[in-house]
């Protein structure tokens, strides 16, 4: 079918208003808003359904209040809104809330650029209760922007009742329920190795570091020959954190691995079989081809034992299958005070914790020349001091990905803390019961 367009537009005389080509969007969605506001559409909408039989209950998902709305914030709210909108186009009564997460890093950290805050000491200097009113403060003022833009994106909620995570309502809920689980037994002190960030003075979640928190880095890693007792040999250890040898207290090796005994210009090596060619420097004598498991028992020295928080140690080599043969020399290092699986090992093994270091990263009374240094100085000068004792083997610059502070950028550390801890062990079935009886639609 074919339609004679000049025809049609004669026959019903259609004339235009003239539209700008300039037009100011701003001036539009003010224009508009003043409308709602001059007409009550908005209170209109929120209060239609109030005595609606039937509920939609929105549990709006806080955004931090650190700073303005950014864009990817503005697509989440416009789902929000367009849900809510809906529940009440079906007559359903709702609360139409809105909130804002108070707590939380996210906060401090921009608190503290603002200050110039440059580690956790400062904001203690600075004084906690000022640092937690200027954290307020800044809440207020952001929660303020974000309800603004909100606004100018047409959202439609009960503005004045927005909620905050640092209401005392919300703080004394958590306090009752932290006290409920105690009541019942639930929680518990433990002590464990965390990642740590040094700057900071802080624990950060296995959470956090999976979010953010690994960036390539490159470390001087070292080689090292621990010397076995009663035995003219070594064994070959390799570590990315040189800062770790202080803390020292085993040698790990896979039992099912082969392992051969080098000679190297009158010196002898353990190393793995297959980590050989990757690990060893120039030529080498196989003397002899051993397991994992002939190498479980024996005893070593390492570098740090004349220092007073190593006295009491006695190095052994313990058998562990994770320890593979594709990177440095099939034998482990083992620092339980320094390393999450290591004192995971230390419980299997009834190993030594040695603890170096304190919250700020400093050696802790005990280390001899490296008590009061920060872990992440003392690289160059454990090298230097392992090439004067004769046990360096080689050293050189390794890039890897490692965890650092989603904060600070500081490589993190692990350390062994005391943490509190709800006991979930008992939870999780009668969890799982009761999200049966939840009806989530
Ligand atoms: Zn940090």
């Amino acid at each position: 079918m074919t339609l004679e367009v000049s025809n049609v537009a004669t026959e019903t005389d259609l004339t235009f208003t003239e539209v700008s080509n300039t037009v100011d969007f701003p001036k539009l969605e003010r224009d508009l808003l003043k409308w709602w506001k001059e007409r009550r559409v908005v209170e209109q909408y929120l209060t239609k359904n109030d005595c609606a039989a039937e509920k939609f209950s929105f549990i709006d998902g806080p955004i931090t209040a650190n700073n303005p709305m950014g864009v990817h914030h503005a697509w989440g709210r416009t789902y929000k809104d367009l849900f809510q909108r809906y529940h009440a186009m079906l007559g359903k009564e709702q609360r139409f809330q809105n909130g804002f997460d108070c707590q939380g890093l996210w906060v401090e950290v921009e608190v503290e650029k603002e200050l110039g805050l440059k580690n956790k000491r400062e904001i203690e200097d600075f004084g906690i209760a000022n640092f937690v009113e200027r954290c307020k403060e800044r809440v207020w003022k952001y929660a303020a922007v974000q309800t603004e833009q909100a606004i100018r994106l047409g959202q439609w909620m009960d503005w004045d009742n927005s909620y905050y995570t640092m209401s005392d309502e919300n703080n004394y809920t958590i306090w009752h329920f932290l006290k409920t689980c105690h009541d019942r037994g639930w929680i518990y002190k433990g002590h464990d190795v965390m990642p740590w960030c040094p700057r900071c003075g802080t624990g950060l979640s296995e959470h956090e570091i999976v979010t953010e928190g690994y960036q390539e880095r490159t470390h001087l890693s070292v080689y090292v020959a621990l010397p076995l007792d009663g035995e003219d040999a070594s064994l070959l250890v390799w570590t990315t954190t040189p800062w770790t040898l202080a803390a020292n207290v085993a040698a790990a090796v896979n039992p099912a691995l082969d392992y051969l005994l080098v000679d190297q210009d009158g010196k002898r090596y353990y190393v793995a079989k297959d980590a050989a060619m990757q690990a060893l420097k120039g030529d080498f004598q196989v003397v002899s081809e051993v397991t994992g498991a002939d190498l479980v028992g024996k005893t070593y020295r390492a570098p740090f034992d004349s220092l007073p928080a190593n006295a009491e140690v006695i190095h052994r080599v313990i058998a562990w299958s994770d320890v593979s043969s594709g990177e440095g020399t099939g034998i482990v290092h083992i620092a339980p005070g320094a390393g999450k699986e290591d004192y995971a090992l230390s419980k299997e093994h009834d190993l030594q914790v040695i603890d170096p270091i304190n919250q700020f990263g400093v050696y802790v009374e005990g280390f001899g020349w490296l008590s009061d240094k920060y872990v992440h100085d003392v690289a160059t000068r454990i090298e230097r001091d392992l090439r004067d004792q004769g046990v360096l083997y080689r050293s050189h610059q390794y890039t890897h990905r490692y965890p650092v502070c989603w904060r600070c950028n500081t490589d993190l550390v692990f350390r062994l803390v005391d943490e509190w801890f709800i006991n979930m062990d008992g939870l999780r079935d009668r969890l799982m019961e009761v999200t049966r009886e939840i009806n989530w639609c």
